[in-house]
C-alpha cells in the first residue's frame, strides 16, 4: 500500500436481500445497482452474503474481481462482500468478507451454531460475541455492531460495554455502526467509543431512493478493494472514513423516549418514575436511543477523538420533493418523474442534495429548489421518532404543527393522585401486558 493518490468513494455497506425478512422483493442485485448509481453510491454492502440463493444471484448478474475482492456490476458499481447475523444475545453484528471463500469457510465454521442458514438472509446463531470474534479473525474478516444503540437488537441496547459481549476479544473490534436515530455527536457522549471508527449505513429494506443510501459513508482510499477498505477501517496510511452522512437522528425510528401505543413523548426520568407504563393509555413507553446513550455517556459533553470525521445530516431528496409539493407519499408519479427529472439533470441523488446550484434545482422546479436550500440551511425541523415510528419533516411555515405534538409534561405524583380511579381502570384493562416488558 503505496503513495497511491486517494480518491473519495461513497459507500452504503449495509443492507438486506429479499430473502431476509421484511424485505422488498424488489431488493435484488440487479436493482441495487442500478438504483446505487442514480444516488451517487460507488460501492454498496451485498448484504446477505451467507444465504446461498443471494450469493449466487451476485454470481449471476455481476463479475467478480479477485485483485480487488468485490463483485462488479457492468454499471460500474462495486459490491463489498457484507452480512449482518443474529447472536445469541439477540445483539446484530456487521461482517465484511475479503473473499468468497472466506464467505464459506465462515460458513463453515459455524455451521453446527446455525439451524439453516438458508431461511432467512439475517442468520440467527447460537453463538455470542467473543465467538463471533474467534472466527472472524480466522477467516480475515472485519466484524463490528449494527445499529449500536437501537431498542432490541443494538448491541449496546443489551450491553453496558461492547467488551462485555466481546470478551478478551474486544481489541480485534474496529468499528461500529451508529443506525438511523443516533449520529456522532450522540455516540462520543461515550468514551469507550473513541476509538472505534464509525459506520453510517442505510440498512436498506428496498432499493429505492428513500432508502437506499439515506445513510453512508464518504472513503478515502487508492482504489475500491476490500483491502483498501481494511485500511480505512483501521485508519492506517491516511486511509479513512472522511465523511459520515446520514438522517438527521431525529427522524430515526427509536430517536425518543415514547409511548408504543398513544406515541406521547416522555422524559427518561419520568418515564421511570411511572415504571415505564403511560398513565394515559396504559401503553408500554419506550425507550429512546438519546436516553440509552445518556445512561451510556461518562462524559457531560461530546468528545471527538481526533481521527472523528464530521457528520453531515441529510434528508432523502424524494423526501424533500414530497414537502415542497406537499403529498404525503414519496411514490407519486409527480414525486418519482420530479425526483428522475432532477437525477438526470445533475447525474446524481447525492449531487442534486449537495452539490447542484439552487437557482439551476429552480429551473427544473422552483419550489424544489426553494425546499433544497431550506435543506440545506437546516431550515425543516423535526417532530422526533420514537417507539417504531420515524419522525416527522416540518418545513418553514408548518411550525404549528410542532406544538400539536404530545409531551406528557406534569409532575408524575400530581398526576397520580388527581388520576387514581383511571389509572386503576387502566391497569385492569392491561393485565395480561403488565408482564411483557
Ligand atoms: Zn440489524
Ligand atoms: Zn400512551
Amino acid at each position: 500500500m503505496g503513495k497511491m493518490e486517494l480518491q473519495s468513494f461513497n459507500a452504503d455497506l449495509h443492507v438486506h436481500g429479499l430473502y431476509s425478512g421484511a424485505v422488498s422483493k424488489d431488493m435484488k442485485p440487479d436493482v441495487i445497482a442500478k438504483q446505487a448509481k442514480l444516488k451517487g453510491l460507488h460501492i454498496v454492502g451485498t448484504g446477505d452474503i451467507l444465504h446461498e440463493k443471494w450469493l449466487s444471484m451476485f454470481k449471476d448478474c455481476c463479475k467478480w474481481n479477485p485483485d480487488i475482492g468485490m463483485f462488479e456490476h457492468e454499471n460500474g458499481v462495486k459490491f463489498l462482500l457484507q452480512t449482518e447475523v443474529e447472536d445469541a444475545s439477540r445483539a446484530h453484528h456487521l461482517l465484511y468478507f475479503p473473499d468468497i471463500s472466506k464467505v464459506l469457510e465462515v460458513k463453515q465454521a459455524l455451521k453446527g451454531k446455525c439451524k439453516n442458514f438458508e431461511s432467512d438472509g439475517r442468520p440467527k446463531l447460537h453463538v455470542l460475541g467473543h465467538e463471533l470474534v474467534d472466527v472472524c479473525k480466522t477467516a480475515g474478516c472485519l466484524l463490528g455492531f449494527a445499529h449500536a444503540f437501537t431498542p432490541y437488537t443494538g448491541l449496546l441496547a443489551l450491553y453496558n460495554s461492547y467488551k462485555e459481549s466481546y470478551g478478551d476479544g474486544w481489541r480485534f473490534i474496529k468499528f461500529l455502526e451508529l443506525g438511523l436515530s443516533a449520529d456522532t455527536d450522540m455516540a462520543d457522549h461515550v468514551s469507550e467509543l473513541h476509538e472505534l471508527t464509525f459506520l453510517s449505513n442505510s440498512d436498506a429494506h428496498s432499493p429505492w431512493p428513500n432508502k437506499l443510501g439515506r445513510e453512508f459513508n464518504v472513503l478515502k482510499m487508492a482504489e475500491p478493494s476490500f483491502k483498501e477498505f481494511k485500511a480505512c477501517i483501521e485508519r492506517k496510511n491516511q486511509r479513512r472514513v472522511a465523511l459520515n452522512i446520514g438522517l438527521d437522528p431525529r427522524e430515526g425510528k427509536y430517536h425518543k423516549t415514547r409511548c408504543r401505543k398513544c406515541l406521547t413523548f416522555y422524559d427518561p426520568e419520568t418515564a421511570l418514575k411511572l415504571n415505564w407504563r403511560c398513565p394515559l393509555c396504559g401503553g408500554i413507553i419506550k425507550k429512546g436511543v438519546d436516553y440509552r446513550i445518556k445512561e451510556l455517556s461518562d462524559l457531560e459533553q461530546a468528545r471527538h477523538p481526533s481521527h472523528r470525521p464530521p457528520y453531515l445530516h441529510i434528508i432523502p431528496l424524494s423526501e424533500i420533493i414530497a414537502l415542497a409539493i406537499g403529498t404525503k407519499s414519496v411514490f407519486t408519479n409527480t414525486v418519482q418523474s420530479l425526483w428522475f427529472k432532477l437525477v438526470k439533470t445533475f447525474n446524481t441523488e447525492i449531487n442534486v442534495l449537495l452539490n447542484a446550484p439552487i437557482e439551476e434545482i429552480s429551473k427544473v422546479h422552483e419550489n424544489v429548489g426553494l425546499f433544497v436550500q431550506h435543506f440545506r440551511e437546516g431550515k425543516i425541523q423535526y417532530i422526533p421518532g420514537g417507539a417504531g415510528v420515524y419522525g416527522k419533516l416540518i418545513p418553514p411555515g408548518k411550525e404549528q404543527e410542532l406544538e400539536n405534538v404530545k409531551v406528557f409534561n406534569q409532575p408524575v405524583e400530581n398526576f397520580k393522585q388527581e388520576n387514581k380511579n383511571k389509572i386503576k381502570a387502566l391497569k385492569h384493562k392491561n393485565q395480561k401486558r403488565l408482564t411483557d416488558f
